[in-house]
């Protein structure tokens, strides 16, 4: 990652189809040009969601910077529309591969992630999922736990987390498998319209 400042909400317009970003920072933190690629994000019901994704040979590890950069601009429009919204991943945007993308303080391309040493220790929330925009699901998660990933470079790099962080990448992780959110709630009272949001108690 280049260090460059990315802005949590960016200006963009569509025009003839395309759409401009006025202020786009890529995947890797690097100014690409303003065509951006949002790409349709799969919803609740669709099969493909419940599939598990490939892990990236080292061969395609070229190819990996132009998706991520798509997962980048969907976001980014998601964002826009809904107003939350932190990490995507590739099966997400209808490719089976097992690829994470994280955009909070800086953005982040996780490559074949592994979680490990998952915290005894969990707690609840109220999830969220660009799949089910308008659904909140509550969940356990391990507190704290490991991940291990290959970075656009191909390097091995290994990350502790804990609190939202670890939430976060557990709930990518388990998209990569094929798992939902939904899959997880605690029991049948705990998956809700985010409209009731004011409701709802941890
Ligand atoms: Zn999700």
């Amino acid at each position: 990652m280049r260090n460059r400042q990315a802005s949590n909400r960016l200006n963009f317009k569509t025009v003839s189809g395309q759409t401009t970003c006025l202020d786009p920072v890529r995947s890797d933190g690097i100014n690409r040009g303003n065509i951006m690629a949002v790409r349709e994000i799969l919803q609740l019901g669709n099969p493909q969601l419940y599939m598990k994704s490939k892990p990236v040979e080292r061969s395609e590890l070229p190819s990996v910077r132009t998706i991520a950069d798509d997962l980048h601009d969907t976001m980014v429009a998601f964002r826009d529309k809904y107003g939350f919204g932190r990490a995507i991943t590739a099966p997400q945007i209808g490719i089976m591969k097992r690829i994470v993308y994280s955009h909070t303080a800086r953005p982040l391309v996780l490559i074949n992630p592994e979680l490990y040493d998952l915290s005894g220790e969990t707690f609840a929330l109220w999830d969220n999922c660009m799949s089910f925009p308008d659904l909140l699901v509550k969940v356990i998660r391990h507190k704290t736990c490991s991940i291990q990933f290959l970075n656009l470079d191909g390097e091995l790099v290994e990350h502790k987390l804990e609190g939202d962080a670890a939430e976060l990448l557990q709930h990518e992780c388990d998209h990569l498998d094929g798992i939902l959110a939904v899959q997880r709630a605690i029991d049948d009272k705990s998956i809700a319209l985010r409209s009731q949001k004011d409701w709802l108690i941890v």
